[in-house]
C-alpha cells in the first residue's frame, strides 16, 4: 500500500487534495496538520475522510513545522486517537507519553535526516518496546550500502516494519520495502511538495513502479549510474514489464563512481538481476562479469550487466547493436525489407562526429560491418587515440566535411535539449541521398536532422537507438522479445512532456539522463 503524505496551509486544501487522491486510487493518506496556519480542526479533516488516515503533527526537532506548544500538540494527538483515526504517528518520546487507546494503531517513528546510524537495529529496538502496530524508521542514505541495511533490517523485523532510506541513496529503498514487508511506503501529491529528499509522487510509485503489485517473489532490475535522477530507463523497462504482466520492477541506483565495485556486492542481497549501465561506470563494470556477450572487450565498455540461468554474470553493448540496427533502417527497400548492418555498411564511407562512450561503440560497429570510418572530434587528440584504438582515420574538426561522408552520425551532445538551436555539422555541407544518423534522443527531431530532411537525405532518430538498446536489454533481463512498441511510444511521450515542461518552466539546463 502506499501513503501520500499531505501538507498544506489550509484546511479547505487539505480535504480537497484527500478528495482527489481518493479518486485517483489512494487507499491510505497522512494528514500533516503541522502544515496548517490555523489550529488544526479535527472534526472539518476528518468527518468524512475518503480514505483511511494517519495523524501526523511533527515538531521543528523532527523537521516539522509546528509552531504551537507541545502539551497543545499532544492533545491533538490524542484527540484523534478517541476520534478514532486509523493511525496515529508517535514519535519515540511522545509514544512514551501517549498510551494506546480505543481502535486506533500506533505508528512508532523515528527520522534520522542526517545519516544512518551505526545502531540502527538498537533504535529500531527500542521502537518495538513502544507498544507500536508499525514501526517507522528513516533516516538518510550516504551510500547505496546504508540502503540495503536498511532494507535487510525491514526484512528480519518481528514488528511490521516501515523502513527505507531519504535522499538519492535511497530512492530505491522506497520502491523495494515493500518487497521485504514494509506494510507501506510513503509518497508525495506532488514533485514540487516533496516532503522528504528523494521521496517520489503517488503518480510515479503507483504507474511507473506498480508499488503495490511489488512482493517477495518480484525480480529487481535497475539502472546504475551517478546521475541516475532523470534517467527515462525505469519508464521504458517497467511499461515493457507491465505490458507482459511480469512481477518485475526495474528501479534507479545512483552509484559513485569510487563505489561500484562494493555496491555491487552489497547487491548481491537484494538478488537483482540485472542492471542498465550508465556514465560513470561503463567502463569500470566491464571487469565486473565473468562473461562477455558481443565485443565488450574490443570497446572497452558494457552498458549491460545480466545474470544467466547459472548465476553467472555476464557484459554486453547495447548501444553497439542497436546503433547498427536503427542505421540500418536507413536501407529499407520499397518492399518494406531492412538490410542487415553489414548488407548496409559494406563499402560505404562513414564519419561519425565525437569521440565519447557512444562513438565508440559506434565505430566499432561501423568498422565489424565492413563500413570506411573516419572519426572526427572537437578535442583533436581523442581522435587521435581512438582512430588507433579502432584502426581507422581521423580528421580535425575544423576539416570534418561530407567527403568523408556516404553515412554521417553524430555521436556529439551538440543539439541535445536544452541547446536545441546548434548543430554539430554545417548544412552547406549535407548532399542529398546521405543517410544521417543522430544518436541524440531529446529531442527526437534536431536541428541536424531537421536540417539533413530539408536537403535530402535519409535521417535515422536516436529515439530509434535508445529504444532498441532497451530493447536488447529487456531480452538479455527477461529471455523474452521487448515489446519494442509499447517502449517506443511510451518514450516519445516521455520525451515531448518533458521539452513542453522544460520549455514552460524557462529553465534552460534540464537535461535528460542518458540511459
Ligand atoms: P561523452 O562520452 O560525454 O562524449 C561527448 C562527445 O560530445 C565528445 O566527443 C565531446 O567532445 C563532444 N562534444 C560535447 N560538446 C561539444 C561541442 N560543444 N562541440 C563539439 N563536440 C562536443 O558522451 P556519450 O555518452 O558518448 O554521449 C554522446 C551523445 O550520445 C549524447 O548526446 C547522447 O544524447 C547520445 N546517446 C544516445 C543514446 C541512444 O541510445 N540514442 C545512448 C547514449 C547516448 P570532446 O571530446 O571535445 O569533449
Amino acid at each position: 500500500m502506499i501513503c501520500v503524505s499531505l501538507g498544506r496551509t489550509r484546511h479547505k486544501m487539505m480535504i480537497a487534495e484527500h478528495q482527489s487522491l481518493a479518486q485517483r486510487g489512494a487507499e491510505l493518506v497522512e494528514l500533516r496538520l503541522d502544515f496548517l496556519s490555523h489550529l488544526p480542526d479535527l472534526t472539518r479533516l476528518l468527518k468524512e475522510r475518503p480514505t483511511p488516515v494517519i495523524v501526523t503533527c511533527r515538531r521543528s526537532q523532527d523537521k516539522g513545522l509546528w509552531k504551537g506548544g507541545e502539551d497543545q500538540r499532544q492533545t491533538l494527538l490524542r484527540a484523534a486517537i478517541i476520534s478514532e483515526v486509523e493511525y496515529v504517528d508517535l514519535e519515540e518520546d511522545t509514544a512514551r507519553k501517549i498510551p494506546r487507546y480505543g481502535k486506533t494503531k500506533r505508528i512508532v517513528s523515528h527520522h534520522d535526516f542526517e545519516e544512518t546510524p551505526r545502531d540502527l537495529e538498537a533504535i529500531h529496538a527500542r521502537l518495538c518496546k513502544l507498544d507500536p502496530d508499525v514501526v517507522k524508521i528513516v533516516t538518510m542514505a550516504h551510500t547505496p550500502a546504508d540502503s540495503v541495511r536498511m532494507l535487510k533490517l525491514v526484512k528480519e523485523a518481528k514488528v511490521p516494519t516501515v523502513g527505507f532510506c531519504m535522499g538519492e541513496f535511497g530512492g530505491f529503498s522506497r520502491i523495494l520495502c515493500g518487497k521485504y514487508g514494509a506494510p507501506f511506503s510513503y509518497a508525495t501529491f506532488k514533485k514540487e511538495r516533496q516532503m522528504a529528499p528523494g521521496q517520489f509522487t503517488f503518480e510515479e510509485m503507483q504507474r511507473i513502479f506498480r508499488y503495490d503489485q511489488i512482493g517477495p517473489e518480484t525480480e529487481v532490475f535497475g539502472v546504475l549510474g551517478d546521475p541516475v535522477g532523470h534517467s527515462l530507463s525505469p519508464l521504458i523497462h517497467n511499461a515493457a514489464f507491465k505490458s507482459l504482466g511480469m512481477n518485475k520492477v526495474y528501479v534507479p541506483f545512483r552509484v559513485p563512481r569510487d563505489q561500484l565495485v562494493f555496491t555491487l556486492d552489497q547487491f548481491k542481497w537484494l538478488g537483482v538481476k540485472g542492471y542498465s549501465v550508465t556514465i560513470p561506470h561503463k567502463e569500470a563494470v566491464v571487469s565486473q562479469a565473468q562473461n562477455f556477450d558481443g565485443p565488450v572487450e574490443q570497446i572497452g565498455a558494457a552498458n549491460t550487466l545480466y545474470q544467466d540461468a547459472d548465476r553467472q554474470w555476464w557484459a554486453s553493448n547495447s548501444d553497439y547493436d542497436a546503433a547498427l540496427q536503427s542505421l540500418a533502417l536507413a536501407g529499407v527497400d520499397e518492399n518494406g525489407k531492412v538490410p542487415t548492418p553489414e548488407e548496409f555498411l559494406t563499402g560505404k564511407k562513414v564519419l561519425v562526429l565525437g569521440c565519447g562512450g557512444v562513438a565508440r561503440a559506434v565505430g566499432m560497429g561501423v568498422i565489424n560491418c565492413g563500413g570506411a570510418l573516419t572519426l572526427t572530434n572537437r578535442t583533436h587528440a581523442r581522435a587521435v587515440e581512438l582512430a588507433k584504438h579502432l584502426g581507422c582515420q581521423q580528421v580535425t574538426w575544423e576539416n570534418r566535411g561530407s567527403q568523408y561522408a556516404d553515412v554521417l552520425i553524430n555521436c556529439t551532445s551538440v543539439g541535445m535539449h536544452p541547446g536545441v538551436n546548434e548543430s554539430p555539422f554545417a548544412e552547406n555541407w549535407l548532399r542529398e541521398g546521405m543517410v544521417v544518423f543522430d544518436t541524440i534522443y531529446n529531442p527526437e527531431q534536431t536541428l541536424f536532422l531537421k536540417q539533413a530532411k530539408q536537403r535530402g537525405c535519409k535521417t535515422v532518430s536516436g529515439v530509434e537507438m535508445f529504444v532498441r538498446q532497451a530493447a536488447v536489454q529487456f531480452q538479455k533481463f527477461t529471455g523474452q522479445p521487448a515489446p519494442l512498441e509499447i517502449m517506443q511510444r511510451k518514450l516519445r511521450r516521455v520525451i515531448s512532456a518533458v521539452t513542453v515542461k522544460d520549455e514552460d518552466d524557462e529553465q534552460p539546463g534540464t537535461q535528460v539522463a542518458k540511459t
